[in-house]
């Protein structure tokens, strides 16, 4: 017995040397199992004479004691180390880029919409809504287009049962801002608008945006530098020529369309600009003095400049599509392109 020091010394080093649980176990049953060296010990005892007995006992058990021991911490080393490995196995590469699976995509109208808002947010627009069903007071009469004017034929649309009709331009926007704010204003109202057209250029349902300025100094020079700046930044050409031609609307005074040089063929003359060299893109001007009076602002303080302008136009020069029906075929092939 006087080796069990030794014996102990010995299992410490072997057990410390293995790092698989099952080896292990069958080093523990080697010194503490039925059959294992230190339970041979025990059952030397009883051939020990009886006053020697409890102190070698006492011995045993302390050599048990240090054996079991090293197996706890030798088990839970195996196992952090388990874990450890299965952690970098499983990991996740948090920094791979995804692979981009698209379930859908923004239609190329509404991609323009939100350009358009956030040009005009950018230098201080707000964006306004209204409704699509309008009072003849809104979409004609407080825009200064009385009954038996003209105008009123070029802007046929869809009635319904009482009279009202579908907006055949975002302008009645303008009026409810303007009945329900105090200038200073400058908002754009962009949404959809009706007329009776159907032919390979006009489609019942298009889209505009119309926008306006209130103040007391928002001449004219102040509109074209705004339009200009704003054309030339959605077709991301600085050096985009514009030019600004008289016109007629009735709700402003003096009115101008105003023409960007083509973006097609750069002012060459292509099919696009009917060799002109020129694109009519918007129609603008100062705000009629009785549209100022239908919503009770002061003309003789205030001034301000009003534009409007077709969102598919702007789209098919943007991105170079010849055909405006392709919008509304929601055909994926075309719509895909632009996602
Ligand atoms: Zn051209």
């Amino acid at each position: 017995m006087e080796n069990l020091d030794d014996i102990v010394n010995e299992a410490i080093i072997l057990l410390d040397s293995i790092d698989d649980a099952t080896e292990l176990e069958q080093v523990k049953a080697r010194y503490l199992g039925k059959h294992g060296v230190l339970t041979e010990s025990l059952k030397g005892l009883g051939k020990l004479l009886p006053e020697n007995r409890p102190a070698m006992g006492s011995r045993i058990n302390q050599a048990k004691s240090q054996i079991e021991a090293t197996l706890k911490r030798r088990r839970e080393a195996i196992q952090i180390k388990k874990m450890e490995a299965q952690l970098t196995e499983d990991a996740l590469d948090v920094t791979l880029s995804g692979r981009g699976a698209s379930v859908s995509g923004l239609h190329p109208i509404t991609r323009t919409l939100i350009r358009i808002e956030s040009l005009f947010c950018s230098i201080g627009f707000s964006v306004a809504s209204g409704p699509e069903i309008e009072t003849d007071f809104y979409n004609f009469t407080a825009l200064n287009i009385p009954e038996n004017h003209p105008a009123r034929a070029m802007h046929d649309t869809f009635y319904v049962d009482n009279g009202d009709l579908l907006r055949t331009h975002t302008s009645p926007v303008q009026i409810h801002y303007m009945q329900n704010n105090n200038p200073p204003i400058r908002l754009i109202a962009p949404g959809r608008v009706y007329r009776c057209d159907s032919d390979v250029t006009h489609t019942p349902m298009f889209h505009q945006v119309e926008g306006l300025w209130i103040d007391e100094n928002a001449n004219f020079t102040a509109l074209k530098g705004v339009l200009a700046d704003f054309m030339q930044h959605f077709f991301e050409r600085e050096d985009l020529s514009v030019r600004f031609r008289p016109s007629f609307f009735p709700f402003t005074e003096p009115s101008a369309e105003m023409d960007i040089g083509c973006v097609m063929c750069n002012g060459k003359g292509c099919r696009v600009c009917s060799h002109t060299g020129w694109l009519e893109v918007l129609g603008c001007g100062m705000v009629h003095p009785n549209v100022l009076k239908h919503v009770n602002i002061d003309h003789e303080k205030y001034i301000g400049f009003a534009f409007g302008m077709g969102v598919e136009r702007l789209t098919m020069l943007r991105y170079g599509v010849n055909d405006l029906r392709l919008f509304f075929e929601n055909d994926l092939r075309f719509l895909k392109q632009f996602n």
